[in-house]
This record gives structure tokens, C-alpha cells and sequence, in this order.
């Protein structure tokens, strides 16, 4: 995995987070501190995400 600066803020809600594209990935990104998500932090967003998209997981 690329080595890349991630997010150390001990609290980030749904809507301080930003999705950048890149490429063919999205990549969140926490607007207050600039920095992508960490995976523990994307994880706990996975859920908001398909709703923020209007996916639905069957
Ligand atoms: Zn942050």
C-alpha cells in the first residue's frame, strides 16, 4: 500500500469528511485537517458512505 499522510484527529463526523477522486478510487478525506482517512476511521464510515451514495447493500 502506498504510503500516504492519514487523518490523527480523534474525532471526525460524516460531513467534515470529503471524497476525492482519484483516479478510479475515491478517497476520504477529513476537510478539517486536510488528511485522508485511516482505515479504522473509513471503516466506522462505510455504513454513511452507502447511504451518502444511495447504495443499497443486499
Ligand atoms: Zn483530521
Amino acid at each position: 500500500m502506498q504510503q500516504r499522510h492519514m487523518c490523527k484527529c480523534a474525532k471526525v463526523t460524516f460531513y467534515e469528511v470529503e471524497f476525492k477522486l482519484s483516479g478510479m478510487k475515491v478517497i476520504p478525506t477529513h476537510k478539517n485537517c486536510g488528511e485522508g482517512l485511516n482505515d479504522d476511521q473509513f471503516n466506522s464510515f462505510e455504513k454513511e458512505l452507502v447511504k451518502y451514495w444511495g447504495f443499497e447493500q443486499k
